[in-house]
């Protein structure tokens, strides 16, 4: 199946593909060379086509011509190589029809060749024509298979035999068929090849992705005879390119979801390739970072290590280093670039990969723990206490300026030693102990170790010892001790101590002189009272010195009544004055005291008055009840200007008992009401009233009814309208004991 058509792309394909040197000579002139032939002759094919025959010919070598070269047998000849040297091979000549013409065709092989068998071109293209891997078919003008290659049962399945004589449109998948067909009527392009991609059926039905080239099959006067065609099998193909793909969208995503920027640079460092983080962290689109040098977007302070680096991986090094780069805003940023350069096969380099990550948050982080420590170390220095870090012997590491103060000890004679415990406490069973309590509260905040020290002048201070575990920077364990000097602190709370004691002393001293003076003074009362008594029994007396005597005896009462508040005063104030609660019935306690004040109400007008409810019992000592409600009866007869009406009543408040004593009196402003139950406080009311009062007496009530576990208070619509005293006491309940102390504080 030699091809008669000249230069057709499948006729020079099978023509370069052969192991022989084959040269077309036409009017001594070569027409064609094949690649085997331009090579045994060290030239390219381009060279070779057109010069006369001759021009191939070694020296003194004619044998090239008719005459020299045999038809059937090889002879060996020299011919002239491209290096200027000869090179000997062996050639047949064979007289052949090229472009219609009388040619001849040269054969060429190397003698070291292996000899063929047959020696016949047209057997060497069958061979090809078999042994290729592309299917090669020719078809009648009707379309019909009139050869198949094995390459066509390789790929499709089938046995070459079984098409021959079929339709090419029959193999053709279904979708293909019209318009290859219109193209097969049509005819190739004139002189040219026709191209296809189509898809044909396999024999198990697998569609088989086909390149078809198909030129026009020609006799010796040039008819179209036929069709001639290659096709091939592109499954392979797809599926690598299919393969490629794959492989380049899965690098792209792996690049995108990468929380670092990737950068690829081409040999010139140009960028050409990035991925999505790569674009978010320097604010530029695709399209405007693809070509662009990877130090345009350089900050200048970084100019010269970028370019030292991209030096750098030029020489086939890689690294991780810090520069400062710049966003399209215009904003600076610091990242941490990790590279590496791309080598070829070659060992060549053909640019570098790079990963960016934005570290400028983390300078600033480093920066200021840089500042932070620096601030600590400052902070320890000047601290206003004892600083001091040791290691797990008590050796000391860092000895603060105050420590040194303190102790008197400099820093370089204790770093590093823990001599000095030894000499700010000299008994071993203290530093022991003080030891041993430090590390048991190092971690518990707010517990301290007091111990006392020795300073280097030989002072004694006393010192607050707070300490804590801690990890020393090698990794070890440590020791923080902090001391405050509380030396001034304990002596001036020592001070105190003694003060309360001084002033406890004296306000004894003080109570028990009223006490003593209060007695002293009733006992000569009595007397003058009692003598009073006895003058007044005179009848004899005249009128004038009876209403002396009268006037005497009221305020020899008085003073009496001064007295006894002064005694009450006085023994409220003793700790040995106790108050023993017991059932009280109120009715009668109010009775007998109403009764006591009868005499103050004998020459005015003003009346007392007590409700009914006075059964209740209440608890409490009668004593320190009579007093309270003398007290309040009294003050609201002397401050109630005659005619007006004074009330005692008694409420049930469950839990407990208040009773009122209630006056029309000069009344209490609101300012006041407070104040009256202080000692030795008076209203100015009062005070024109009553010059003799002396504020004691409602001090004393207050105390008093505090002491029996109550409250006291007043309410008053204002001056001159009145007050009503009111107290309460605890109400007296079955199963209360019957006597019970106040044993007082
Ligand atoms: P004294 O009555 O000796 O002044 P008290 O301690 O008994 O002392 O009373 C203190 C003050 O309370 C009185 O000076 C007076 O100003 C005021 N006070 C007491 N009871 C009454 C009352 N019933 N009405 C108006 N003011 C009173």
């Amino acid at each position: 199946m030699p091809p008669t058509q000249p230069c057709s792309d499948l006729y020079r394909q099978l023509v370069d593909a052969s192991p022989m040197g084959i040269v077309v000579i036409q009017d001594g002139r070569i027409v064609l060379v094949n690649r085997t032939g331009a090579t045994l002759l060290g030239r390219n094919q381009k060279e070779i086509v057109g010069l006369p025959v001759q021009a191939l010919a070694g020296s003194n070598d004619r044998r090239l011509s008719r005459a020299g070269l045999s038809e059937l047998r090889w002879k060996r000849v020299k011919l002239a190589h491209a290096s200027g040297e000869e090179v000997v091979v062996e050639a047949r000549l064979i007289p052949f029809t090229y472009d219609q013409r009388a040619a001849q065709v040269l054969l060429l092989r190397s003698p070291a060749e292996e000899r063929m068998e047959g020696g016949e071109i047209a057997v060497q293209y069958k061979t090809l024509v078999e042994k290729l891997a592309d299917v090669i078919f020719v078809l009648d003008l009707s379309g019909r298979f009139v050869f198949l290659n094995p390459g066509f049962a390789r790929a499709t399945g089938y046995a070459c035999q079984d098409w021959i004589g079929r339709h090419f449109t029959e193999i053709l998948a279904p979708e293909y068929v019209l318009s290859v067909q219109e193209r097969f009527r049509a005819g190739p392009p004139p002189g040219g090849v026709a191209q296809y991609e189509i898809e044909v059926i396999g024999k198990d039905g697998e569609r088989i992705p086909v390149e078809l080239r198909v030129t026009a099959l020609r006799d010796a006067s040039g008819r179209e005879i036929g069709r001639i065609g290659v096709a091939r099998d592109v499954r392979e193909r797809r599926r690598v390119e299919e393969e490629l793909r794959r492989a380049n969208a899965e690098l792209n995503m792996i690049l995108n979801t990468m929380g670092e920027g990737v950068l690829v640079l081409d040999a010139q460092h140009r960028m050409v390739r990035m991925n999505r983080k790569a674009h978010e962290l320097f604010g530029y689109s695709h399209a405007e970072l693809v070509g662009k040098k990877y130090t345009f977007w350089c900050h200048p302070e970084s100019l010269p290590v970028v370019e030292k680096q991209l030096a750098a991986r030029v020489a086939g090094k890689s690294a991780t280093y810090e520069a400062r780069f710049l966003r399209k805003g215009g904003e600076s940023f610091y990242a941490q670039v990790t590279a590496v350069p791309i080598i070829g096969r070659d060992g060549k380099f053909q640019g570098s990969i790079g990963c960016l990550r934005d570290v400028t948050h983390e300078r600033e982080l480093l920066r200021q723990v840089e500042e932070l420590s620096e601030f600590n170390q400052r902070l320890i220095e000047l601290a206003g206490v004892w600083i001091d870090v040791e290691d797990q012997a008590g050796r000391v590491l860092v000895w603060n300026e105050e420590a040194e103060r303190i102790s008197g000890y400099p820093r370089a004679e204790v770093v590093g030693s823990a001599a000095v415990w030894e000499r700010l406490y000299p008994n071993s069973a203290d530093r022991a102990k003080l030891r041993k309590e430090q590390r048991q509260q190092a971690g518990r905040k707010s517990q301290c170790t007091e111990g006392t020290i020795r300073t280097r002048s030989g002072n004694e201070l006393v010192i607050c010892w707070h300490s804590r575990a801690l990890r020393l920077s090698d990794g070890r364990a440590g020791w923080l001790v902090i001391g405050h000097d509380i030396t001034h602190q304990r002596l001036r709370e020592r001070r105190l101590r003694e003060y309360a004691a001084v002033i406890e002393r004296m306000n004894q001293e003080r109570t028990q002189l009223l006490s003593m003076a209060a007695h002293e003074l009733r006992t000569p009362l009595t007397v003058i009272r009692g003598f009073v008594e006895l003058m007044a029994r005179d009848v004899d007396l005249p009128l004038r010195h009876r209403e002396w005597l009268e006037k005497i005896n009221r305020q020899v009462a008085r003073l009496s009544d001064l007295v006894t508040n002064l005694l009450h005063v006085a023994r409220a104030d003793i700790t040995s004055d106790r108050l023993t609660s017991k059932r009280v019935i109120i009715g009668p306690l109010i009775t007998g005291v109403l009764r006591a004040v009868e005499p103050l109400l004998a020459d005015g007008k003003n009346r007392v008055s007590v409700d009914s409810c006075a059964e209740i019992a209440v608890y409490a000592d009668p004593k320190a009840v009579e007093a309270v409600l003398l007290n309040l009866v009294t003050n609201a007869i002397t401050y109630t200007p005659p005619p007006g009406k004074i009330a005692v009543r008694v409420h049930d408040r469950g839990d407990t008992v208040q009773i009122d004593v209630a006056d029309e009196g000069i009344g209490i402003s609101p300012a006041d009401a407070d104040k009256v139950f202080t000692e030795f406080y008076r209203t100015p009311q009062a005070r024109m009233v009553n010059h003799a009062g002396s504020g004691i007496g409602l001090a004393v009530v207050k105390q008093l009814v505090e002491r029996s576990g109550g409250r006291v208070w007043v309410r008053s619509p204002g001056e001159g309208k009145g007050s009503t005293f009111s107290f309460t006491l605890p109400k007296y309940k079955q199963g209360m004991n019957d006597a019970r102390t106040d044993l007082r504080g």
